[in-house]
């Protein structure tokens, strides 16, 4: 017997959209299909929204999600900036606010920073904080999935085994996902744009370099949540510069936007951008040099994954064409022609709101599971939803 929860997952993916199609495609009687759809109705997860196609008789009407019931506070934070936002469950963003706020000064100011923004962007979306039905977090790290801890950041000293979700969690009540960012990133980025493809590999290369793993329309996160740590593969064992992780000659060490920044003698890697943009000659032939680099490890994980697409993302994907010129150079040039004929090498197309979107999507989908949904009808209600 299917309960409300395995029902709203049958409209959410629309499978069914009226409920003649429920009752044909679960088998149960109208009075139970009537039952589940009305409690769901009632608790402001889904609403009747306009006809459907009648076959003959009244006509029914259709089945949706209510994306405006609830809404999700998520928080997108990279080394040198935070990124907010209050959206809706079709991920959109309702009111978002950014800041240039360093991770480096440690989870303490940063998340207490984080809570006054979440409570800022209720402010001015003028929602009650009770229609907050869950909280998401992205940042440069790699996360144990089930703690919510970070494991080990290279850019985030302070931060190692830190709890990040307990404070988030006892203001707002609700439950709090913590994501590798650019984890959240690919599944942004494809969930936006590449539904229809199975497989997404998305490298974002700002101040650090780290990579997204999504197969068959899941993260894939590796058995130590380590998945996509491209970055630290050493490639000149003899090169002097020493990388944030203590070795040498790994990749982000000549080919992350700060070993860009400290080529050209600057400071980090959007005065980087900012030098590509104005067409500097030095800053363009370093940045194409440092996506050839980069994709000498992609034409490894492309010919292991024979992903559809492969986004890049982050500052790097602002430098026009020219780090994803290189990248491509030697993707086709170290790959099987076959494994590449089909495959897409793209920029960002959700630009600096991949976080955001991923994150918001990877809440939606925990809070709107059968069981989450089941727990939640099962437990007296405690919001009043309009
Ligand atoms: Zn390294």
């Amino acid at each position: 017997m299917l309960t409300a929860g395995q029902i709203l997952q049958l409209i959410r993916n629309g499978t069914c959209r009226t409920r003649k199609e429920l009752i044909a495609y679960t088998g149960l009687s109208r009075s139970t299909i009537t039952e589940r759809v009305d409690r769901l109705i009632e608790a402001g997860y889904i609403h009747e929204s306009g006809v459907g196609i009648s076959g003959g008789g009244r006509p029914p009407s259709v089945l949706d999600i209510d994306a405006t019931n609830r809404v999700v506070l998520v928080a997108d934070l990279g080394a040198g900036h935070a990124r907010v936002a209050l959206t809706d469950l079709a991920a959109r963003p309702l009111v978002e606010e950014h800041s240039e706020i360093r991770i480096d000064r440690g989870p303490k100011v940063v998340l207490s920073w984080v809570r006054r923004a979440f409570q800022r962007l209720l402010d001015r979306s003028g929602r009650p904080s009770d229609q907050v039905c869950g909280i998401g977090l992205d940042l440069p790290g790699s996360v144990d999935h089930a703690s919510g801890r970070v494991i080990r950041s290279f850019l985030m000293p302070g931060w190692d085994d830190h709890p990040i979700g307990q404070g988030l969690r006892e203001a707002f009540d609700v439950p709090v996902l913590v994501e590798n960012d650019a984890n959240a990133m690919a599944f942004g980025e494809w969930w936006s744009s590449w539904r229809r493809s199975r497989s997404l590999i998305l490298i974002k290369v700002s101040t650090g370099i780290g990579t997204g793993i999504v197969l068959d329309g899941r993260i894939y996160r590796g058995v130590e949540d380590a998945a996509g740590n491209i970055g630290h593969v050493r490639l000149r064992e003899s090169d002097d510069r020493v990388c944030t992780c203590g070795s040498r000659g790994c990749v982000a060490s000549l080919a992350s936007g700060h070993a860009l920044a400290s080529d050209l003698g600057r400071q980090n890697s959007r005065e980087v951008v900012r030098l590509v943009q104005a067409g500097d000659p030095t800053a363009i032939a370093l940045t194409q040099e440092a996506g050839r680099t980069v994709g000498i490890v992609l034409a490894t994980a492309v010919s292991l994954l024979n992903p559809a697409v492969l986004v890049l993302a982050g500052d790097m994907a602002e430098t026009g064409e020219h780090y994803l010129t290189g990248i491509r150079e030697s993707v086709y040039r170290r790959s099987l022609p076959f494994t590449t004929r089909n495959l897409e090498i793209v920029t960002s197309s959700l630009g600096d709101r991949a976080g955001i979107v991923g994150t918001a999507v990877l809440v939606i989908d925990h809070v709107l599971s059968p069981a989450a949904v089941d727990a939640a009808l099962a437990s007296p209600p405690t919001t009043n939803v309009v």
